[in-house]
């Protein structure tokens, strides 16, 4: 009888990989996807499973050998009759040119693991045997942005889908508390900070009296509307939406425990979906500071959005966009706002000078900007929320507030759903790492949106679900954007995308930039808002756009251009060719171009050189 090699599968970019268990020896008998050993780099740690069952006949490794892809670790001798390989799934053959289709046997897609982080160790996967309920072509687990493209692309390719989600609509923190709710109570926010401002141009009127029991319906019916929509397209496409939380059992089988009701109570009931194909869309979730006491006056950004009252006194804790978009809105509404922030400034991402124009027409919002400063307890009393800080702005004593917004990051859920069961590796933040594919280490399993990392933005999620989808569905895809956009839609709005100056110059490369301020654009005073501007990086090399940031109204609705400019390889004279329409706030960017270009005819004349 031939005896079989069970080898180091492809374990990525490593090389010299300790063994630090061995979990066999001779004599053994093994199944398929029984762990042989374990595997620790300085990134992961990892088990490889026996891709053969047997009997073990010879061992060639031991504790503390460096092994790498292909080092032979046992031989094996097949049992009478004993299959040697997996069998196949149905999904097997669907995989187009350079796909793998759908199985439990590596070789796994080498997965980069975010710098500095190591991950749980996938356990070794099991094999569900109970009773199936549904089978599909492809699970998705949650339907938020990613998880609903990600299914209505892959229904749209051919393949049978089922969407598990634990909330009653689809749409998941996007739609329903996040970007979506978010924006319709910031449009309502502007229109009052306008109309504020048109006393200054002689058109006066009476102070805004805000019945906040129908702005919370109008916030309510906007997100009813959309989530009602994509309720109507899944039923269109056929997907079946199975109502409940979903875990793994195994690398094909997801249990669903059925949730009811808006807090999600579980009734009890329960499902088993066989698929041969997973998306995982899962998303994340508000972190919690951990000293930070329970009570109804302390809430997230889905507490916030629920716009229970106007407190008098609101404390915002994290200077990030999510917790300044709902500062706009809670200070509009006449809530008086402190915001603390550990870092030494607000809104990372966008250059200072974007951010320096953003405070500087925020100044009557904000009763105290702390900055490098951190909140270090809270006491909730019957008249008041007592918060105690630390740092270069700590206010000396505890400051009271009616309300305070936790807004101090997202953290993903892949530690919730027994990602271990199917032998998905998870961080030990909770991110599971993906390949441009979007495949998990496990080649039938992939996983999109917040789940696998920053930044945790919807158009990142449904770029990456089409992505999985495709990819899943046997087509040519990969996830290769260049730039990934950023907006803060506080007013003014700053946008940014691709490289900010300060990035370049911390990476030493050598750019160009030019600047159009907006006091240079009819279009801007006529608007009021000459204050704003729009800035285009160039690599100093090339001439070609890699960067640009607008601060002003509507300047997360005109940086879809410099995406695209980056993503053409345009360079000055490509964008500043283009005939921009006049007057308009998007023609600042074809203006921005032409001061590059030393063209632009709306600025006073470049200094000779
Ligand atoms: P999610 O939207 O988080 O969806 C995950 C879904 O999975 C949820 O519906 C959840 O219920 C479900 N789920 C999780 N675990 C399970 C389980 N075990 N079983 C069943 N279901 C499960 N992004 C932008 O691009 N623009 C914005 O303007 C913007 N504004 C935001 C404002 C706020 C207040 C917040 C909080 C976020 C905002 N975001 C914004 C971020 C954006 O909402 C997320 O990046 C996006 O929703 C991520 O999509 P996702 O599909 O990865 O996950």
């Amino acid at each position: 009888m031939s005896l079989k090699e069970i080898k180091v599968p492809d374990i990525g970019d490593f090389d010299e990989v300790p063994i630090i268990e061995l979990f066999v020896k001779v004599g053994d008998t093994i199944a398929l996807e029984d762990a042989i050993c374990t595997l620790e780099s300085d990134k992961a740690t990892m088990d490889v499973p026996a891709d053969a069952a047997g009997v073990v006949k010879e061992v060639l490794v031991a504790v503390g050998d460096k092994v790498a892809e292909g080092t032979v670790l046992v031989k094996v001798e097949a049992a009478a009759g004993a299959a040697t390989d997996s069998p196949p799934l149905q999904g097997e053959g669907q995989g187009g040119d350079g796909v793998k289709a759908a199985g439990n046997n590596p070789p796994s897609p080498s997965v980069p693991l975010p710098e500095g982080e190591g991950s749980v160790a996938p356990a070794p996967a099991g094999a569900w045997t109970g009773e199936v309920t549904l089978e599909c072509d492809m699970l998705v687990l949650g339907a938020g942005p990613g998880g609903y493209s990600a299914a209505f692309r892959a229904a749209d390719l051919g393949l049978k889908t089922v969407i598990v989600e634990r909330y009653a609509t689809l749409g998941g923190v996007c739609l329903n508390v996040g970007c979506i709710p978010s924006k319709a109570l910031l449009h309502v926010a502007q229109v009052m900070d306008e109309a504020e401002h048109m006393d200054s141009l002689g058109i006066a009127f009476a102070k805004p009296a805000v019945d906040i029991d129908k702005l919370r319906a109008h916030k309510s019916a906007v997100v009813g509307k959309l989530t009602g929509g994509l309720a109507g397209m899944a039923k269109g496409r056929k997907v079946d939406v199975v109502r409940g939380y979903g875990h793994f059992l195994d690398p094909n089988h997801v249990e669903v425990e059925e949730t009811t009701g808006t807090a999600q109570e579980k009734t009890g009931a329960k499902k088993v979906v066989k698929f041969k194909q997973c998306i995982i869309a899962a998303g994340s979730a508000a972190v919690h500071l951990p000293f930070i006491p329970r009570d109804e006056r302390i809430v997230d950004s889905t507490g916030a959005l629920e716009l229970r009252q106007v407190p008098g006194k609101m404390l915002v804790i994290g200077g990030g966009i999510i917790g300044l978009e709902m500062a706009t809105v809670y200070s509009s509404l006449g809530a008086k706002v402190d915001v603390v922030e550990m870092l030494d400034g607000l809104m990372q991402g966008p250059d200072r000078d974007a951010v320096k124009v953003w405070e500087k027409q925020n100044t009557h919002r904000f009763d105290k900007i702390m900055l490098n400063t951190k909140t270090t307890a809270v006491e909730a009393k019957d008249d008041g929320l007592y918060v105690t800080f630390e740092g270069d702005k700590a206010p000396d004593g505890p400051q009271k507030y009616d309300m305070i917004l936790q807004s101090a990051g997202r953290s993903p859920n892949g530690k919730k759903i027994g990602a271990e069961n199917a032998g998905v590796i998870v961080t030990d933040r909770g991110f599971i790492p993906v390949d441009a594919q979007m495949r998990t280490n496990v080649p039938h399993i992939f996983a999109i949106g917040d789940i696998v990392g920053q930044p945790m933005l919807a158009h990142k999620a449904v770029h990456e679900a089409h992505v999985a989808a495709e990819v899943a569905a046997g087509e040519k895809a990969a996830f290769d954007a260049t730039v990934i956009p950023g907006v803060a839609y506080t007013h003014p709005e700053v946008a940014w995308v691709g490289y900010t100056e300060a990035q370049a110059k911390a990476e030493g490369k050598q750019v160009d930039t030019a600047k159009f301020p907006w006091a240079a654009s009819g279009r801007a005073i006529a608007n009021g808002a000459e204050y704003g501007f729009t800035k285009l990086i160039f690599d100093a090399e090339t001439h070609r756009v890699i960067g640009g940031s607008i601060v002003g109204p509507n300047a997360g609705d005109m940086i879809g251009e410099v995406c695209l400019a980056i993503e053409m390889g345009a360079d000055a004279v490509d964008i500043g060719k283009t005939i921009h329409p006049h007057p308009t706030l998007g023609e600042t960017v074809g203006m921005a171009a032409e001061v590059a270009h030393g063209s632009c005819t709306d600025v006073p004349p470049a200094r000779k050189k």
